[in-house]
């Protein structure tokens, strides 16, 4: 059984409305997606979280390493591709291309073998997983806190039970902003608050002090990912738990986290911080720490449904005859290429998710939206490596 091509996408939609966070505005959403096909007619789709061109260029890179490969081999493709990529980028977008190979492979040696990933990945170790809101950006509203407000009870009306709003607009506003929304939602849905690593430690402890009486259930990425002894300061002057882990790369990034006791709850990006493989492993490294896992989950189904397998196999820590929930973030602002590329096999009831046992990553791809969106198409095929 051999790997037969690889088709990278970079897909991009115009948005009827911007939105913006801490850092840029939105006017775009743009992804990188790929497809690998083995010599048996099973395909899997991958997807790669960062700049869409970049991820592309890195995938179409890296595709004649895969090329030939055994598709049900992951792991030994995953070392060859990080050989290849270590001297070059130990860290960054190239382990996102390579993310989203991975992805895709695992997705594709799930068809082959007839199984949902999270049993490849070893099992399924929860029933449901609470999926909480990802909204609540900024825009050039003159009403921006009453516009929030209305979107937070919007989401309550939809039966979520969390949600997870932007600060970093400023700490007065920020202050006003959190507390509009815990007056809107009352005190029983669950808020996070992302500040997209918008302040010093200075300010954060500023603001985390402001908003302890709205319980936050946690404050991610307060200050940049480069200080993981401020984010350790910020743990100590703090009651809400401190999240972070998106912008950081392989278990040996997530280790440097863990070792300066930097956050409580540790964020990898599927599709960025390598694969199902990688994250995979960051989670048991993280369970040697104690430390809870929440991906970071950004950009079509594909990403949505890498991370909801691999959050159903999320060892259950602490251990404890009630459970404690595994979340999954599920972003809700606008993006056509997330609500028409796949099909999900998430059925969403009482505020939890359920999935279903079909194989791969489980979802049905819309190879019309594939057509309607893609702004640049790359095949790599098994004849062309070889000749
Ligand atoms: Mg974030």
């Amino acid at each position: 059984m051999k790997i037969k091509s690889i088709e990278s996408f970079v897909l991009s939609d115009k948005l009827e409305n911007t939105f913006h966070f801490s850092q840029w505005e939105y006017s775009e959403r743009r992804i990188c997606i790929v497809k690998i096909t083995s010599d048996t007619g099973h395909m899997g789709w991958g997807e790669g979280y960062g700049p869409a061109d970049v991820i592309k260029a890195g995938i179409d890179h890296l595709s004649s390493f895969v090329i030939g490969q055994n598709p049900i081999e992951t792991e030994t493709i995953w070392s060859i591709l990080y050989r290849r990529s270590l001297d070059y980028a130990r860290r960054g977008v190239l382990v996102a291309s390579i993310s989203a190979i991975d992805v895709a492979l695992w997705d594709l040696k799930g068809k082959i073998l007839d199984l949902p990933v999270y049993q490849l990945l070893g099992g399924k170790k929860r029933d449901s997983i609470i999926p909480y809101a990802t909204g609540l950006y900024f825009t050039k509203s003159k009403s921006l806190t009453q516009d929030l407000a209305i979107e937070a009870q919007r989401y309550c009306d939809l039966g979520f039970k969390a949600m997870k709003m932007k600060v970093g607009i400023g700490i007065k506003e920020d202050i006003k902003n959190v507390k509009a929304i815990r007056e809107a939602i009352g005190p029983d849905v669950q808020l996070m608050v992302d500040a997209n690593h918008a302040y010093s430690l200075r300010e954060a402890i500023l603001l985390s002090k402001a908003i302890e009486q709205y319980d936050i259930s946690w404050f991610e990425e307060p200050i940049s990912p480069e200080y993981y002894e401020q984010y350790a300061e910020l743990r100590t002057r703090t009651t809400i738990p401190i999240a972070g882990g998106e912008c950081e790369y392989l278990r040996f990034g997530f280790q440097t986290i863990l070792k300066n006791n930097s956050v409580d709850i540790l964020q990898p990006d599927i599709c960025a911080a390598g694969g199902l493989t990688e994250v995979k492993r960051i989670g048991t490294l993280a369970s040697t720490y104690g430390i809870e896992v929440v991906p970071h989950t950004w950009g079509t189904g594909i990403a949505l449904a890498a991370a909801s397998h691999y959050i159903f196999n999320l060892d259950i820590l602490p251990g404890r005859l009630n459970a404690p929930s595994a979340f999954i973030e599920y972003d809700r602002t606008e993006n056509a290429l997330r609500d028409e590329l796949t099909y999900s096999n998430l059925t969403f009831a009482e505020g939890a998710f359920t999935i279903s046992d079909a194989p791969g990553l489980g979802f049905e791809f819309n190879e019309d939206a594939l057509r309607k969106y893609a702004v640049c198409h790359q095949p790599v095929e098994l004849s062309e490596v070889q000749s």
